[in-house]
C-alpha cells in the first residue's frame, strides 16, 4: 500500500522534473557520462521506515557527501582537539576545491572544502597506509548504510587521471606542515573515500542515522556519540553547501552536504535525513533538481530550522 508520504515524494519528483539547466561534472570524465535524466528522493524517518520515489536503486560515487561522515569518524578516533588542530570550522565562502589555507594558522578553513577533507583523510590511521584508511572509511560508510558499500574502481582511476587541483592542494598542505603524508598517497586515498557507491536510499538513511543522533536506524548500532553528532551538523549547517552555504541556508535551512556525483543529503534533527539524486549541477557544484527538489520541501512542509510555528 502506498502511504501519503510516498505519494508525496512521487508529486514532488514529478512536479521537480521542469527544472531544467545544469550538467553532470565534467572535471572527472567518468561522471561526465552520467544519464541526466536519473532522478530520486529517499526519505528516512528515525525509526528507519524509508520512503523513495524514482530512480533511489540506482548506485552513484558519494563524491563530497563522504566529507561530513569521514569528519566524524576522525572525531571519533582521534578526539576533537586533533582534529580541530589540524582544520578549522569557519565558512569560507570560497568554491569547494579553492587553493587556500588560513594565514594565520596554515589550516584549512574548514573540512567540507576540499582542502579540509584532504587534511581530515590524513588524520585517520595514523601510521596506516592507504588501503587501511581507505577501509577504515568504506567501513565506517556501510556501518551508516546498513549494508557493504563499494568502491566505483572506473571513477577512482577516471578521477586520479584528471586530480591536478587535488594534488596541488595535497602538496600545499605538506608544505604547510599540514599532513605528513606523501601528497600522491593522500590524493589516492582521499579519491577512493569519494567513489564509494551508494543509492539515494543509502544516502536517506545514512542522513537518518545523524538525525538519529548517531545510532543507525536499522541495526542499532551507534556509529557516532551525540556530541560528534552535533559538531558534524553544525559544519554541515555552515559549509555544507560551499559557496552558496548562505543562500542555502536562507531558503533551505536545514544542515546539508552535496555531492558532484549528483547527490545532496539534507538532516532534520530528531526526525529524519533525506536524500535526493540528479547528476546536473550548478556553478557551485550542487544538484539543480536537488536544490529544487529541498527548496520545494521546506515551503511544503516547513522545513526550515530556523522558522518559528
Ligand atoms: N572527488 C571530488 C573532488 O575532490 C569531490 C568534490 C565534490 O563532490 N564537491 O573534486
Amino acid at each position: 500500500m502506498r502511504s501519503p508520504i510516498h505519494e508525496y515524494l512521487t508529486e514532488l519528483l514529478q512536479s521537480c522534473e521542469v527544472v531544467q539547466g545544469g550538467a553532470p561534472a565534467s572535471y572527472i570524465p567518468e561522471l561526465a557520462e552520467a544519464d541526466p535524466s536519473q532522478f530520486a528522493i529517499g526519505l528516512s524517518a528515525v525509526d528507519g521506515a524509508v520512503y523513495c520515489a524514482g530512480d533511489a536503486e540506482v548506485e552513484f560515487t558519494i563524491q563530497s557527501i563522504s566529507k561530513p561522515f569521514v569528519y566524524g569518524f576522525a572525531l571519533e578516533d582521534l578526539g576533537p582537539e586533533k582534529v580541530w588542530d589540524a582544520v578549522d570550522v569557519e565558512p569560507s565562502g570560497d568554491a569547494f576545491n579553492e587553493l587556500s589555507l588560513e594565514p594565520e594558522t596554515g589550516r584549512p578553513m574548514n573540512p567540507m572544502i576540499n582542502a579540509g577533507a584532504l587534511a581530515t583523510h590524513a588524520l585517520l590511521l595514523p601510521g596506516g597506509g592507504v588501503d587501511a584508511r581507505v577501509e577504515r572509511i568504506r567501513s565506517g560508510l556501510s556501518a551508516l548504510a546498513g549494508r557493504e558499500l563499494e568502491i566505483d574502481e572506473q571513477v577512482y582511476h577516471s578521477e586520479m587521471e584528471t586530480a591536478y587541483r587535488n594534488r596541488a592542494l595535497a602538496n600545499m598542505l605538506r608544505s604547510a606542515g599540514n599532513v605528513d603524508l606523501e601528497p600522491l598517497q593522500l590524493v589516492r586515498g582521499y579519491t577512493r573515500q569519494c567513489a564509494v557507491r551508494v543509492t539515494t536510499r543509502d544516502l536517506a538513511i545514512m542522513a537518518a542515522t545523524l538525525s538519529n543522533g548517531g545510532v543507525q536506524p536499522w541495526t542499532g548500532e551507534r556509529v557516532f556519540s551525540a556530541r560528534v553528532v552535533r559538531q558534524v551538523l553544525t559544519v554541515m549547517t555552515t559549509c555544507g553547501m560551499y559557496d552558496s552555504a548562505g543562500d542555502w541556508l536562507s531558503t533551505v535551512g536545514i544542515p546539508a552536504k552535496s555531492g558532484v556525483g549528483g547527490g545532496i543529503i539534507g538532516v532534520l534533527p530528531g526526525q529524519a535525513g533525506i536524500a535526493t539524486f540528479s547528476p546536473p549541477l550548478d556553478t557551485h557544484g550542487n544538484s539543480v533538481r536537488g536544490v529544487g527538489v529541498f527548496e520545494r520541501m521546506t515551503e511544503d512542509m516547513g522545513l526550515h530550522l530556523m522558522s518559528v510555528p
